[in-house]
C-alpha cells in the first residue's frame, strides 16, 4: 500500500508524482494551500478550510480551479485513496493550488496558464500524550514575514526558519513578536489567559485566520468564558497564567514554558482543560463541523 497524490488531474503513487521545473509554486511560491484535518474518516471545519481558500486565492488573484463540490470530492477520494497506507482514520489532507506552470519564466501573471493543483494526504499528527498532560514549550522571535499573513501562502521560508529555531530549542513552536505585539505562532495561533479572560490577537493581515483559532472562539463564547480579540503584548503574554497554540495539527495545546521560563503555574491550566474539552466535544459534532 503506497501513499496516493493528486496532480495534474491523475491520482499517482505519492513517489511518482511530478510537477514541471516551470510551475510557479516551485519559482516563486506563486500559490495557497490549505491542511484539513479529518476525525474518524470525517472532515473537520470543512466549510471554513474551503471558504479560506477560495479567500486566499481570490487576494493573488488565482483563479479558483474547483467548485466547493469538487473540492469536497476531491478531498473524500484522497482520504479514501490514503487512509490504508496512513492505517489511521484520523487523517490530513493537504491541498496546494499555484498559478500553474507556463512556457517560460517570467515575475507578471502568464494570461491562459491553468492552476496546477495538488493533493496529498496522510496520517493526522497526534498532539501526543505528554504534550496533553504536561505542555510544551515555546521560545519567542520577532516576526520577520511579510504584511499579508492572511493569505495561507506557500512562500513560508520564515515559518520553515522559525520552526527549526524551535526544534534546535526542544520545543514544539515560535511565538513571533512585531513592536512589542504577539502575532501568531510560526504555524499556530496564540492565545493566552488574563485574568478571567482568554485574549487572542485580533484578526487582520499579520496573522492567518486559523479554523482552529475560530472554532474555539466560537466554542468559549457558547460556554460563557469571556473571550477578547485585541492586541495581545508581548508582556501580557510572558505574564499570562496560561498560554495555548491552537492549529490543525495541534487542536488546543497548552504551553508550560516560554523561553524557559514556566507559565503560570508550569502546568496545564484549568481553563485549557475546559477548551480541550469543549474542543474534543466539537470533533464529535459532525452537523455543525463536519
Ligand atoms: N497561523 C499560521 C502561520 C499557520 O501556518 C497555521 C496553520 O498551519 C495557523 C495559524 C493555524 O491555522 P489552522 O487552525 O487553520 O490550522
Amino acid at each position: 500500500m503506497t501513499p496516493v497524490a493528486y496532480v495534474g488531474g491523475q491520482f499517482v503513487p505519492l513517489a511518482e508524482a511530478r510537477v514541471s521545473v516551470l510551475d510557479r509554486g516551485f519559482l516563486f511560491a506563486d500559490g495557497v494551500y490549505e491542511v484539513i484535518p479529518a476525525y474518524q474518516g470525517r472532515p473537520f471545519g470543512m466549510r471554513e478550510h474551503l471558504q479560506r481558500l477560495a479567500r486566499s486565492l481570490r487576494e493573488l488573484q488565482i483563479q479558483n480551479p474547483h467548485t466547493d463540490a469538487e473540492w469536497t470530492d476531491l478531498v473524500a477520494r484522497l482520504m479514501r485513496e490514503n487512509a490504508p497506507s496512513a492505517g489511521a482514520t484520523d487523517l490530513l489532507v493537504y491541498l496546494q493550488v499555484t498559478r500553474g506552470a507556463p512556457e517560460r519564466r517570467a515575475h507578471p501573471f502568464p494570461p491562459g496558464t491553468p492552476p496546477t493543483v495538488i493533493g496529498m494526504c496522510h496520517a493526522l499528527p497526534s498532539p501526543g500524550e505528554s504534550a496533553l498532560r504536561d505542555g510544551v514549550g515555546a521560545i519567542t522571535r520577532p516576526d520577520i514575514r511579510w504584511s499579508r499573513c492572511d493569505i495561507k501562502s506557500i512562500a513560508l521560508l520564515p515559518n520553515v526558519l522559525a520552526a527549526q529555531a524551535a526544534r534546535e530549542q526542544n520545543c514544539n513552536e515560535v511565538i513571533l513578536h512585531r513592536d512589542g505585539r504577539v502575532t501568531e505562532g510560526g504555524s499556530s495561533n496564540v492565545f493566552a489567559v488574563l485574568g478571567t479572560s482568554v485574549v487572542t490577537p485580533s484578526k487582520g493581515p499579520e496573522i492567518l485566520s486559523g479554523v482552529t483559532r475560530d472554532i474555539l472562539l466560537e466554542l468559549l463564547r457558547a460556554a460563557k468564558i469571556p473571550v477578547q480579540e485585541r492586541r495581545l503584548t508581548l508582556t501580557e503574554l510572558r505574564s499570562a497564567e496560561e498560554v495555548w497554540l491552537t492549529s490543525s495539527t495541534r487542536e488546543v495545546l497548552p504551553v508550560t514554558r516560554l523561553d524557559g521560563e514556566p507559565v503560570g503555574s508550569r502546568k496545564p491550566g484549568p481553563l485549557w482543560k475546559k477548551a480541550y474539552a469543549l474542543f474534543q466535544g466539537a470533533k464529535q459534532d459532525a452537523k455543525r463541523y463536519g
